[in-house]
């Protein structure tokens, strides 16, 4: 409800604009007093003031004047009440801020009228101030993001192509001295071969995470997650003639079924299996575990890696962030990896969180709503 605050010392005034407003369903806040009035705008801003022009503690200019100076009043409009003969006051009502005017007698139509029109208004102006405002930061997250593109691609794009075309020449200048080592070319193409993979997965992942902020079209099916999890498990061990040792899979979650997309899926877990593999030392070992708990399917990829310092958890799945200690920097990567895997999982209706203790490990919880039967 919209609330009015009505000053005037001659209280009759103020009961006969009180009631009216009340029964048009405004919530009235009447006081004869100018200052009593001050301190109560202050302590809850109304949505309107309606402010007599003479009133001998503090006039209605002056007391409009002070409304104005306070950040948090002055953009709520004010009206006067002036006698029909005071044309000089109508003039000075503006110039000290009024929005509008509304004279003694009063006439019931038009005071309604007026206070609608200028409370409308007040409304439509929030309003427009809330959209701007949510340009503005809108627009302030794309700068960053410019800026954080820019920074990547000249880092991430940049650095591998000059490994590339440094190479490359050398390559070119052996076998023109016909000076060409097998040994050495091996190791020059390894390098080539390695620098171009790197920037092969830096395109991938912003594409991706590009793609997934539109909302993409998962093909979700109900799946046994256990089942499901296995598949990927063997492969991830095949693919990459993991020792299992080190990588093991505790399925836990029963017959459960989740609705899946497959091969996002899989990305999602190969994403946290590799990051587990990359931020760790080679003793760490990684389990995959899942359990049911409270409707949801829970899959956990827990590491006994590095950990991640406290500090940067709470920006862990922004885009480009990245641990900035010199262990985690030192392996290839781009900071979209995780942007991406919970864009994934929300897409699922899931959520994903992370507990870490630095030099200790991770666990990678993703949370999915159970199936119905
Ligand atoms: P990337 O691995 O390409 O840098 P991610 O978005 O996958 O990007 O991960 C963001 C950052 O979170 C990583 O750079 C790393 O600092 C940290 N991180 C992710 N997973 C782990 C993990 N299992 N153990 C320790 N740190 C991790």
């Amino acid at each position: 409800m919209k609330s009015i605050m009505i000053v005037d010392d001659i209280p009759a005034n103020v009961r006969l604009l009180g009631d009216l407003l009340q029964r048009a369903g405004y919530e009235v806040r009447p006081t004869t007093s100018p200052i009593r009035a001050l301190e109560a705008a202050q302590t809850a801003a109304p949505d309107l003031f309606l402010l007599d022009v003479n009133m001998p503690e503090l006039n209605g200019f002056d007391l409009c004047l002070q409304l104005k100076k306070n950040p948090d009043l002055a953009e709520i409009p004010v009206i006067f009440i002036s006698a029909l003969n005071e044309k000089e006051d109508i003039l000075n009502g503006f110039h000290v801020g009024g929005v509008d005017y509304i004279t003694k007698p009063f006439n019931s139509q038009e005071v309604l009228a007026r206070v609608r029109t200028h409370i409308e208004l007040q409304q439509r102006r929030q309003e427009v101030e809330i959209l701007r405002q949510r340009d503005v930061a809108h627009y302030l997250d794309l700068l960053k993001l410019k800026d954080d593109v820019l920074r990547m691609v000249s880092h991430d794009l940049k650095n591998p192509l000059s490994i590339i075309s440094g190479f490359a020449e050398l390559v070119d200048e052996m076998i023109a001295l016909d000076d060409m080592n097998p040994v050495d070319a091996r190791e020059m193409l390894s390098q080539i071969r390695k620098a171009s993979q790197r920037m092969l997965q830096f395109i991938t992942d912003l594409l991706d995470t590009v793609r997934l902020e539109g909302h993409i079209n998962l093909q979700l099916f109900p799946l046994q997650l256990d089942l499901f999890l296995q598949e990927v498990a063997d492969e991830l061990l095949f693919n990459h003639m993991r020792d299992p040792q080190k990588l093991r899979y505790e399925p836990g979650a029963g017959k459960a079924r989740v609705q899946l997309d497959s091969g996002r899926f899989e990305q999602v877990i190969q994403n946290l299996v590799s990051n587990a593999y990359k931020y760790s030392t080679a003793e760490a070992t990684i389990t995959i575990r899942t359990r049911v708990e409270e409707g949801y399917a829970v899959v956990e990829i827990v590491d006994t890696g590095f950990g991640i310092p406290a500090a940067d958890l709470p920006f862990l799945f922004d885009k480009f962030y990245r641990v900035q200690a010199a262990q985690y920097v030192q392996k290839p990567g781009t900071g979209l990896g995780l942007t991406i895997v919970q864009s994934i999982v929300g897409q699922h209706n899931g959520r994903i969180h992370v507990s870490s203790v630095e030099g200790e490990g991770s666990t990678f919880s993703i949370l999915i709503p159970i199936a119905p039967e």
